[in-house]
């Protein structure tokens, strides 16, 4: 048997810049006194935010459900918006709390991002959009997804919260669509401790989303619409555009450890790895395997248990399903019939512990113990 680890391993750690260069920083934003509303850091790090994710337009928000909030509110959607039960909770509720029903549809058995071919039964006669999730930075069909968008007068959003970096064919993430919105909460690749944004490739919405995040107000003399608090403080953007300098870096050691997963992993009966097509750039926010419970002798739930014996830390994302939550399991859509492979991936997907600090050494033992675990 594989000895545990000393030290507890969790399935991922912040990243963080050097103390020192954050104090720098912070001693510019005391001497200028501006915490927030849209001061030097903001303005330096909505820049380098654009750049980073080679997107047209960005607007920066406290966090990345605000951001998302926003987006919906924004874009006027009403009645009901196709979305994906396997996704963290701020999806389905970004919609609720805008008076927005969300109707789950299923997704596909391998990307497990929502199944295009599925979504064009699910529109009715309320129906205002489509809200996708790129699950653990799985590009969605942007492509089918559009068409059908376009076919019947819908908006598009991404939820890209675990997409930063990702483009498909050298194109950033945040292109597609009308709206997109990252995340940069602490457990996201890229963090502000927390913090999103949404991008768009739409100038002209920028005025209107700005006026959301900042209570509606206009001038000092005018509010022109409801909007709410979503602005970004000063400090948090300073924490970003010291975090910004350090994502290649902890990219190619991500990137190295992922190979080493696949190589450990791969033909270990019961264990699955999604990999992306040659023209993806994977955001590598996540390292996730699905468990076959009859091919690996063992249940997802067992693993997972099992794993904390040896000090090992993962997460069962995204078990329960958002269509299993109290406030949508009466909905139509979410019944379990209608969802078979969001409830396979729901029981099967394990995410492992995937950071930078982790050594050759430590994900070669995480994959032994994985491995000493089969039945
Ligand atoms: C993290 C996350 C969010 C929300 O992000 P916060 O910044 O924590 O508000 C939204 N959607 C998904 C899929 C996420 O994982």
């Amino acid at each position: 048997m594989t000895g545990g680890f000393k030290e507890p391993v969790y399935v991922t750690r912040p990243l963080l810049p050097d103390l020192e260069k954050f104090k720098l920083r912070l001693n510019k934003i005391w001497e200028s006194k501006w915490l927030s509303n849209m001061g030097e850091q903001h303005r330096l790090f909505e820049e380098s935010a654009r750049k980073a994710l080679k997107a047209p337009y960005v607007s920066l928000f406290n966090n990345g459900t605000t951001a998302l909030m926003a987006a919906v509110r924004f874009l006027g959607l009403k009645g009901e918006v196709i979305t994906t039960p396997f996704t963290f909770p701020a999806t389905p509720h970004a919609l609720l709390l805008n008076g927005v029903h969300p109707v789950f549809c299923d997704i596909e058995n391998e990307t497990m991002n929502i199944d295009p071919d599925k979504i064009e039964a699910a529109i009715t006669s309320k129906t205002t959009g489509i809200l996708a999730v790129h699950i653990f930075g799985t590009p969605c069909d942007t492509v089918k997804i559009q068409k059908i968008a376009d076919k019947h007068g819908l908006k598009v959003i991404y939820d890209a919260a675990h997409a930063f970096n990702t483009e498909i064919d050298g194109v950033g993430i945040g292109n597609f669509g009308d709206i997109s919105m990252f995340s940069f909460h602490a457990t996201k690749l890229f963090n502000t401790g927390e913090g999103g944004c949404l991008t768009y490739k739409d100038g002209c919405f920028k005025p209107g989303i700005e006026l959301l995040r900042n209570m509606g107000i206009k001038n000092e003399e005018e509010v022109i619409t409801a909007g709410f608090n979503g602005k970004m403080t000063e400090i948090q953007a300073a924490l970003g555009m010291l975090n910004l300098e350090l994502i290649e870096e902890e990219r190619g050691k991500r990137s190295r450890l992922q190979e080493i997963y696949h190589r450990e992993l791969s033909g270990v009966e019961g264990v699955a790895c999604y990999k992306n097509p040659e023209n993806i750039k994977e955001s590598l926010q996540y390292f996730t395997v699905r468990i076959d419970e009859k091919q690996f002798g063992s249940s997802r739930d067992s693993v997972y248990e099992e794993f904390k014996k040896y000090n090992v830390f993962t997460r069962k994302y995204f078990y329960p399903l958002c269509s299993e939550y109290p406030c949508y399991k009466d909905y139509p859509s979410a019944e379990k019939e209608l969802l078979p492979s969001a409830h396979k991936a729901a029981d099967e997907v394990l995410c492992l512990p995937f950071y930078g600090e982790l050594t050759n050494e430590d994900v070669e033992k995480i994959c032994g113990i994985l491995k000493g675990l089969k039945k």
